[in-house]
């Protein structure tokens, strides 16, 4: 029931409403179609006559009443990493795809949200979108491209200059860690570009933050952001366009909407000029609910975005015949695969499983084959299998991929670290000087964050013995880089006094560095990690900037010593140190000490059960924790009277005893187990 009059006066209003959203703005197309604005002088003048024609279009196509064909749209996800934790596997950018062609197929699982109110608008956009299978230089793709830039990190359009493909002939979407807000209020999780007229094919297409892709991965939604995006893509606008009751979004079938609905507030009505008086449609795809509160794009919305791909001169031939063949999607090439996989975890404990992932480039395989060396299974013809690993080691990991054209092959050396658990050799003590010619793996795991650059062993430095271990961050150019060494697993049960101390060195080059040391503990083997301590700005820098290599001197080095009282139980601990680049200078660890002690009398008796108690001859001795093998088991009296003393010989955590057998007789015992230095006391009553 809206019309868009004066688009210049929308805009306007817009831009002056952000303040009043608190929630924020978390699509940005107003924004950015007010830049470019102001920085085309004919802006305001080529939207129009995009506007109009596709109000033209749409007026002549309800008059036709033609039967609508399935528009198909090549597209090609961008994924511009800063690190491995933002580039989001191939499953996931499929799974944000479904989303976005259930959405536009109205095939999404929860329609029958829509209020009955609505229902008979809700529309079948007859749209497709398709992974790109050949790239602009007619070679094998998957659609999806990769690369590993800090600009993924409060991105805007800086981000296209990395990689961008031809606008005419492809949906560009640019996945990326974050997007910079520019004064806007809150998070920004996506923005596109309007199909206006002359609009820069570098520019065109969609960006969007990767935890807003998919329902899968790292996605903290229901994957809707696609969905909004790709509807502006198309030519819709907001519903709340220029926050105003009588300016709108142009569609006539959405009622007005005075400003963005967040939440999932059925009751809104923030219109009354429509008539009849509906509420707000707050299931929109185009106003800013919550991801599962939106279900439905309108028959109006349906028109404007069919419209916009039969005459919008930027969208025209992207559905074309020809350019589905240039793009492979209708008739997809035979390509060879690439073969490519990630594990989901790299650091476990002995017993653990690790989900792997397919992630193969280029052709879809048909087969898979792998193997893993000291896995359960050892191989699989799975695409994405579980494997179990037994025992401590350091495992290489291999996928084979292939179909008719051809096959192909990739070996992860030394992928997956297995920490030994439950072993008396870090029970609680571990100490590492890095004095040997090479690291202990796996007790320590060092993991690189992608660009190469890993924590080694070097002779330049050291604050114990003559070597130590060093991040060769002056090299690594990659800000927002991520390196980690992790501890062995250490045993902690029945202990007391834990304590961390390391040493390290670290110089700046210069102030504005923004370097970072965390230290972390993990009670599931590394699965997550809770933060222990963090080192930033001056706090981290031990010795002065500078623009040369760092080599600490002796007197630069600092000792850091953590309580680790809180982490003493029947899980394993696992300690991480992790270095975050932020343009500075080398850093060194040295001289890492882990230190307790053995034998909470507390604590094992809590753990050794005698039963029945009190008992009338036969009483069972069970440890929940060991062998009872070699211990020895003292009965005293209550006048502290050593009544009986023997030594166990058995390979279970259970023993029976015969009271009469050894004389015993009835009365109140003090009953003692010593096992390796730890000691349980139990009260005993024979009755
Ligand atoms: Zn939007
Ligand atoms: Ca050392």
């Amino acid at each position: 029931m809206k019309k868009i009059t004066l688009f210049f006066a929308a805009l306007l209003i817009t831009t002056m409403a952000f303040g009043q959203h608190k929630h924020g703005n978390w699509c940005i197309t107003d924004q950015i179609t007010q830049d470019l604005m102001q920085n085309d002088p004919d802006f305001a003048q080529k939207y129009q006559e995009s506007r109009n024609l596709i109000n033209e279009t749409v007026a002549a196509q309800n008059k036709q009443k033609k039967q609508a064909i399935t528009y198909i749209i090549p597209v090609v996800f961008h994924v511009i990493y800063n690190d491995y934790r933002d580039n989001i596997s191939r499953a996931q950018i499929e799974d944000g795809l479904r989303v976005l062609n259930e959405d536009f197929r109205r095939m999404n699982a929860d329609t029958s949200n829509t209020r009955a109110i609505f229902k008979g608008v809700a529309a079948d956009i007859e749209v497709e979108f398709r992974l790109a299978k050949k790239d602009p230089q007619g070679n094998c793709t998957d659609g999806i491209t990769r690369t590993q830039s800090a600009l993924s990190i409060n991105a805007r359009d800086n981000v296209k200059g990395l990689v961008s493909w031809d606008n005419s002939k492809y949906f560009n979407i640019w996945v990326v860690n974050s997007i910079n807000p520019q004064g806007n209020p809150g998070m920004v999780l996506g923005y596109a570009y309007l199909p206006q007229a002359g609009q820069s094919g570098s520019r065109d297409g969609m960006v969007i933050r990767h935890d807003r892709v998919g329902t899968i991965g790292t996605s903290t939604g229901e994957g809707r952001t696609i969905s909004h995006e790709s509807g502006h893509y198309l030519g819709l606008l907001h519903p709340f366009n220029g926050n105003s009751c009588t300016i709108g979004d142009g569609v006539s079938d959405t009622p007005p909407v005075a400003a963005a609905n967040f939440g999932c507030d059925l009751t809104s009505n923030s219109c009354h000029n429509d008539n009849p008086d509906l509420p707000d449609m707050i299931e929109n795809y185009m106003d800013y609910a919550d991801d599962n509160c939106q279900n439905i794009f309108t028959l109006g919305q349906k028109s404007i975005m069919r419209a916009t791909l039969q005459n919008s001169s930027l969208r025209l031939n992207l559905r074309s015949t020809s350019n589905l063949t240039a793009t492979g999607v209708n008739s997809p090439p035979p390509c060879q695969p690439t073969a490519i996989f990630e594990a989901e975890r790299k650091v476990i404990c002995a017993g653990e499983s690790i989900d792997f992932t397919d992630m193969t480039e280029d052709g879809d395989p048909t087969i898979w084959s792998w193997s893993f060396p000291g896995g359960s299974p050892a191989t699989s013809s799975q695409p994405n299998p579980t494997v179990t690993y037994a025992n401590p080691g350091l495992y290489d990991v291999t996928l084979t991929v292939g179909n008719s054209a051809g096959q192909d092959s990739v070996t992860y050396s030394k992928l997956i670290y297995v920490k030994g658990v439950g072993s008396s050799v870090h029970y609680p003590n571990w100490s590492e000087s890095f004095e040997g010619a090479s690291l202990p793996t796996p007790d320590v795991t060092v993991v690189d964050g992608g660009d190469g650059i890993a924590f080694e062993i070097t002779p330049d430095a050291a604050s114990a013995g003559s070597q130590s271990l060093k991040l060769n961050n002056f090299t690594s150019t990659v800000m927002g880089e991520i390196d980690e060494v992790i501890s062995p697993a250490i045993t902690t049960i029945f202990t007391e006094n834990l304590s961390l101390s390391f040493d390290y060195a670290f110089a700046a080059r210069q102030t504005s560095n923004e370097d970072e040391l965390n230290v972390y503990a993990s009670l599931d083997c590394g699965e997550t990690w809770i933060l222990r301590r963090f080192y930033r700005g001056g706090q981290l820098r031990t010795g002065a900037n500078t623009t040369q290599p760092y080599v600490p001197a002796a007197n630069e080095w600092t000792t850091q010593t953590i309580n680790f009282n809180a982490y003493v139980g029947p899980d394993p601990l696992l300690i991480k140190f992790e270095f975050i680049n932020g343009g500075g200078n080398n850093f060194y660890l040295d001289n890492i000490n882990f230190t307790g002690t053995i034998g909470t009398e507390e604590y094992f008796s809590d753990r050794l059960q005698v039963f029945p108690n009190p008992a009338s001859n036969r009483f069972t001795i069970q440890s929940e924790q060991f062998e009872l093998n070699g211990s020895v088991l003292t009965l005293s009296d209550m006048t502290g009277k050593q009544i009986l003393q023997t030594t166990l010989e058995t390979n279970n955590r259970s023993y029976s005893v015969d009271a009469a057998a050894f004389g015993l007789t009835p009365g109140v015992y003090l009953l003692t187990l010593e096992n390796e230095g730890r000691i349980a006391n139990k009260k005993l009553i024979l009755e």
